[in-house]
């Protein structure tokens, strides 16, 4: 087992300006693993009520992503978070989250995830990212994301696990309310300070930008007109990036730009449809092709 996924497998209710779905398949892990499995065969750490569809096991199973450490929960419902988006698609208010499952969810992690080579820590509740950072023996690599939920009602659990990761996936917003500090740069600086080797900034359209020890990268957003569902963008960053590393072997800093460019790769798919509706036909060729896209798009 070389990437392991810990995060929520979701039902989400979308609202956009013109649209609104009820209750479709979402969740930080779910987007991230999807994401992850054009590149290597992740397994994940998740819980889901008795009430998630087969049909949507079945499609993880197809896109050959382990689930020896998928809990499905006899008589529980699946946790349900509902998302509103403004115009701007980089604004999005939470409605409503019900834990549901995830209330006495502790993770387990299977003995076969636990020399894992890399670690996700997708956006959950801290106390249990940290309960997986404990079973993993010695990954090469640890990520975490977060959202502002965590930074204001759990910050010290956040920052005790924030302390021994390597990669932090991160917004403008999120490492303001983590250090206090208005400028980003100083922002930046100060984050790296607090343990991760690398942030990961993510700028919604704008794209990313990649900070480390003797390393400044910026990534564009991939130019589009077709913005249905900003939703799993940042996890699909997440998934593609760390998937990407995983499969090359290698974590040198030319590598770590090739990773940030698949992650905006996968987020440019995933806003296209609403939750993982365009996963549901993506190719490895259509990765491929977009990669190259991207390539032409930078060149100078
Ligand atoms: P992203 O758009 O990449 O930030 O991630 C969106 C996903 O995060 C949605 O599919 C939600 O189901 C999931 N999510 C939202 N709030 C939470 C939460 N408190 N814990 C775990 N997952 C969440």
């Amino acid at each position: 087992m070389s990437l392991v996924i810990v995060g929520s497998v979701a039902f989400d209710t979308i609202e956009t300006p013109s649209c609104r779905k009820e209750r479709i398949v979402g969740g930080s892990c779910t987007f991230c693993a999807l994401a992850a499995s054009y590149f290597v065969r992740p397994g994940i750490v998740a819980v889901v009520g008795e009430d998630f569809p087969k049909a949507t096991i079945d499609f993880f199973k197809k896109r050959k992503i382990d689930l020896r450490g998928l809990k499905v929960m006899p008589g529980e419902k699946t946790f349900h978070w509902q998302g509103r988006y403004g115009e701007d698609p980089n604004q999005r208010t939470t409605i409503c989250t019900d834990l549901n499952c995830f209330e006495n969810f502790r993770p387990e992690i299977p003995a076969a995830y636990r020399e894992a080579d890399i670690l996700l820590l997708a956006n959950i509740d801290p106390d249990l990212q940290e309960r997986v950072q404990e079973q993993v023996r010695k990954p090469k690599l640890t990520a975490m994301d977060t959202i502002l939920l965590w930074i204001n009602t759990k910050r010290e659990a956040l920052l005790k696990v924030l302390k021994k990761v390597d990669v932090f996936f991160a917004n403008d917003e999120e490492i303001r309310m983590i250090t206090g500090e208005r400028n980003l740069i100083k922002a930046a600086q100060h984050v790296l300070r607090l343990g991760p080797k690398v942030l990961v900034l993510k700028k919604g359209e704008h794209g990313v930008l990649v900070f480390g020890k003797d390393l400044q990268f910026g990534v564009v957003a991939f130019p589009t007109e077709t913005v249905v569902d900003p939703t799993g963008a940042g996890d699909t960053f997440a998934g593609g990036f760390l998937g990407y590393l995983d499969k090359v072997g290698r974590i040198t800093p030319t590598e770590i730009r090739r990773a940030a460019v698949y992650g905006s790769v996968m987020a440019s798919f995933t806003i296209e449809d609403f939750g993982i509706g365009r996963y549901l036909t993506l190719t490895g060729r259509d990765v491929r092709s977009r990669f190259a896209a991207f390539k032409r798009l930078a060149a100078f």
